[in-house]
């Protein structure tokens, strides 16, 4: 269901400025957004002594440990089986510092691009910080991915450095490091000894120095490289700067409503754009106590920790939010949730229901916002202080214009009227905005129309200035909050020697928005059965991992096809959802 649908059904809910726990930091929207500007926010943050520049690692870490926040904690990890570790902004600039250090003597050097294949343990964010640190463009991998994604945003991002696990290692990158050759330096963290082409963490550190001085960093200089997935053709390397540390820190004051002595916890796996920014460096430049749990979802874990930790601030998804409400408001009953301040949520359209459901078994509604990869922070959300209309995204932060167009004949856009659906564009010159897709200028430069960059999803905007959610421009596939590319997927299943042609569609589900199903017609001599279905399965899932794979195979006799010979993922998704086929005139074969 479209998330705009069913809006009218909730009323709005009414924000009582008497009734918030703490003052919010927007507490005037209009007046801040007039008086803004980026210029003037980065006085938030404290650049690098002598006026050398603005480095992320300095924002979120350096600068806190030398001053009266040095001993407080920084990051609170809390592994799977449910041991906790601590560790303050001290420990965490020494650590980043030993890092920082280690790579330098394994002959890395700045601009160099690091990949992190990590679970959410403590090196993760050790290296993530460590390396921006010495100015190596940095590109954490969500450790669910299967070798073929892992090695093909290797390939693209020029991968130097690899760190990760034994584990993860020979499972799904050894047999492909042939194919990797400006890939120098594996480093493995849980390995004592260097091996064979790999090197020990622990030996690195404890020879590593914890004295590290930053070198100077232009606010332009890349930082990040994260990797997101279009209709046709390889996933795209988005690349950042430092300077984007400027919205994430506005946006962890606006959005996200961060306050001095806040337990702040954000989902999200940085292999994902959302846990960088704010399951990393948003929380530290606030200098608050960032919560990092390394299990998955999971109902009773989740409601420990908010309960446990004393949560004040929860940045969640939407599909975790169905699969609590599945379970009921009645499995919170035992838990103290009473230090729960704002809850916050992102990636996917969050159902009106789920924003209500929030107040009745949180106490608190869900505030839903919105970005992408490719904006490195929060665009437009619903704020602490902001009446919330259930099933709206909300409304743009202090410093973004927003605006609905619709594409000329031209090649330019025109915005169109309020309530009309249209492209959601957004006005270029925030600090976090991409700088580009590596490698690829002219895919970048399709996203601009003179000065919107038009984002590539469909909404409208009301009356009173919010943005209502309507449905992806292309056929990028959302699931469970991840952006999957079919292409990615279908390249992945034509590696099988019996595919033919295969493709690739987003099926709506409850509670993941979509999952991936794939249609797949054999070639001849192939037996189309429930054996060759599962081989399919588990192809994929070998390849892809489970994140990426397809949940559901279809075996047909051809697929659709227009005169030019493409396959029509559009006709096959609305059969599968039963709805108008539409315009069939290019359509060629069409065999079910
Ligand atoms: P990613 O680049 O992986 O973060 O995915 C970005 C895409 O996720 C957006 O372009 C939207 O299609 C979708 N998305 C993110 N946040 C929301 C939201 N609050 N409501 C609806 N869709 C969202």
């Amino acid at each position: 269901m479209r998330a705009s649908d069913n809006a009218a059904r909730y009323a709005t809910i009414h924000k009582d400025p008497a009734s918030f726990a703490v003052p919010p930091n927007l507490a005037d929207y209009a007046g801040v957004r007039a008086a803004f500007n980026w210029e003037s926010a980065r006085a938030g943050l404290s650049g690098l002594p002598q006026g050398r520049g603005l480095n992320i690692a300095y924002e979120a870490v350096d600068r806190h440990a030398y001053g009266p926040r040095a001993d407080r904690v920084a990051l609170r990890w809390i592994g799977k089986t449910g041991e906790r570790r601590d560790y303050s902004y001290r420990e965490l600039v020494l650590a980043t510092n030993r890092l920082a250090n280690a790579l330098q003597s394994t002959g890395v050097k700045s601009g160099d691009n690091v990949f992190v294949l990590l679970g959410r343990v403590p090196e993760l964010y050790v290296a993530i910080l460590g390396a921006l640190k010495m100015k190596c463009v940095v590109t954490p991998l969500f450790s669910a991915f299967g070798p073929e994604p892992i090695a093909t945003r290797m390939e693209i991002g020029d991968a130097r450095v690899l760190v990760t696990t034994e584990t993860l290692y020979r499972r799904k990158l050894e047999a492909l490091r042939g194919s990797l050759p400006k890939l120098h330096c594996v480093i493995l963290v849980d390995a004592d000894q260097d091996g064979e082409g790999t090197r020990s963490w622990r030996k690195l550190m404890q020879a590593a120095s914890d004295a590290f001085e930053m070198p100077p960093t232009d606010p332009q200089e890349t930082a990040l490289l994260h990797f997101t997935s279009g209709t046709t053709g390889r996933p795209k390397g988005v690349v950042h700067v430092h300077e984007a540390v400027v919205t994430h820190y506005v946006t962890g004051l606006y959005a996200l409503d961060l306050h001095d002595d806040d337990r702040f916890w954000c989902t999200a796996d940085p292999g994902w754009v959302t846990g960088t920014s704010y399951g990393v460096i948003a929380p530290l430049t606030h200098g608050v106590t960032n919560i990092v749990v390394e299990a998955e979802f999971d109902a009773p874990t989740w409601y420990g920790v908010l309960a446990q930790e004393r949560v004040t601030v929860w940045y969640t998804a939407p599909t975790a939010i169905r699969m609590m409400m599945k379970l009921g408001a009645d499995a919170l009953k035992d838990y103290d949730l009473s230090a729960l301040r704002f809850a916050a949520s992102v990636g996917e359209p969050l159902n009106a229901e789920a924003v209500v459901w929030g107040a009745e078994a949180f106490g608190l509604p869900f505030h839903d916002n919105w970005w992408q990869t490719e904006t490195g922070g929060i665009m437009i959300a619903n704020f602490a202080s902001m009446d919330i209309k259930p099933g709206s995204m909300g409304r743009p932060l202090p410093g973004i214009e927003a605006g609905i167009v619709r594409r000329k004949a031209d090649g330019g856009v025109e915005t169109v009227n309020t309530d009309q659906e249209g492209e959601l564009a957004l006005k270029s010159g925030w600090p976090s905005m991409m700088r580009g897709y590596l490698h690829e200028e002219a895919r970048y430069r399709k996203c601009f129309a003179g000065e919107w960059y038009l984002t590539g999803d469909l909404a409208r905007c009301d009356d009173d200035g919010y943005f209502w959610f309507v449905g992806r421009a292309d056929d990028v596939i959302k699931s469970s909050g991840h952006l999957i590319g079919p292409f990615e997927v279908e390249s992945a299943l034509m590696e099988h020697p019996a595919v033919a042609e295969v493709a690739v569609i987003g099926k709506p589900d409850p509670i993941a928005g979509e999952i991936v199903k794939a249609f797949v017609a054999l070639k001849l001599g192939f037996p189309a059965d429930e054996a060759m279905r599962k081989e399919l399965l588990g192809h994929a899932r070998k390849r892809l991992g489970a994140a990426v794979a397809p949940k559901e195979i279809e075996l047909r006799a051809n697929l659709p096809k227009t005169r030019s010979g493409k396959i029509m993922r559009r006709l096959l998704k609305a059969r599968e959802l039963g709805l108008p086929e539409g315009d069939l005139s290019t359509l060629e074969s069409d065999e079910r």
